[in-house]
């Protein structure tokens, strides 16, 4: 069992643990669900960070494809516009070349996919020739009274991509990014009448993604109801339990 050894060393930083794969034997897939505005980018962003490894969003791939103009883009404005989701295959194509580049040689973290079965068979036909990477997936749930405030209020700089809300966390001028004076934006889809829809999709796929994950043990629930540096602590802390059952099943 010795190539299944796993060294990670974790330490504390504020509220925060940093978890580094020491011989590199263990590779994360941390899948992030939860409903439009449960807080899956914010926490994607943040262990991102911590754990030095690549962010990947299908919706800013999507929102990156409409702004240039492409052919994707353009199918995917009238999806996202309407609320709907973008066909599996597209999105089967787009992620299996994108989790194919070297930055995701460590592993990496899925903000946004897989939403469907389908979406589902494609990550697994990738892992399957992945033996080393171990899939991690978090569904975050928030009340849905403060899922509306957090999705009218949020605000996105188009420079850096911080993400504000104008209730919960207003940036210090109005419209402006803290961290670079970039425009702070309102999403296209984020109004009532597209997030019902959008709440609508998600929740009609979702249930057997996570029931997917579920047999297979992998899914954790997180209580996404409070600030991001509680909610990511709950995340840490699952982490930490997996590296120790890890662990001990290797001793
Ligand atoms: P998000 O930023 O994750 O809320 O995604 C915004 C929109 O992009 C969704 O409402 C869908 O229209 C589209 N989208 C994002 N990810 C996917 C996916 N994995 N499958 C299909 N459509 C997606």
């Amino acid at each position: 069992m010795n190539t299944l050894r796993v060294l990670l060393s974790w330490s504390m930083r504020g509220d925060q643990l940093s978890l580094m794969d020491e011989n590199m034997e263990i590779k994360w897939v941390l899948v992030l669900l939860g409903a439009p505005g449960s807080g899956k980018e914010t926490q994607a962003r943040r262990l991102s960070r911590t754990l030095g490894l690549p962010q990947i969003s299908t919706g800013d791939i999507l929102r990156r494809a409409v702004e240039m103009g492409t052919e994707l883009g353009k199918l995917a404005k009238r999806k996202m516009q309407a609320g709907d989701l973008v066909p599996d295959d597209v999105m089967c194509g787009i992620m299996s070349q994108r989790i194919a580049m070297e930055d995701c040689r460590r592993g990496f973290i899925l903000d946004g996919f897989p939403r469907t079965p389908e979406q589902v068979k494609c990550l697994d036909v990738f892992l399957q020739s992945k033996p080393q990477m171990k899939v991690g997936v978090f569904n975050i749930r928030v009340n849905k009274d403060l899922l509306i405030r957090r999705m009218l209020g949020r605000r996105i700089c188009i420079a850096c991509g911080e993400i504000y809300n104008i209730y919960l966390k207003p940036p210090k001028k109005e419209g402006v990014c803290n961290k670079d004076g970039g425009k702070l934006i309102c999403r296209p889809d984020d109004n009532e009448v597209t997030y019902g829809h959008r709440q609508l999709a998600c929740a009609q796929t979702s249930r057997t993604v996570m029931e997917h994950y579920s047999s297979r043990d992998v899914l954790y629930e997180v209580d996404g109801n409070w600030e991001p540096g509680v909610v990511s602590t709950q995340i840490y802390a699952t982490l930490g339990k997996v590296r120790q059952e890890l662990e001990s099943a290797l001793d």
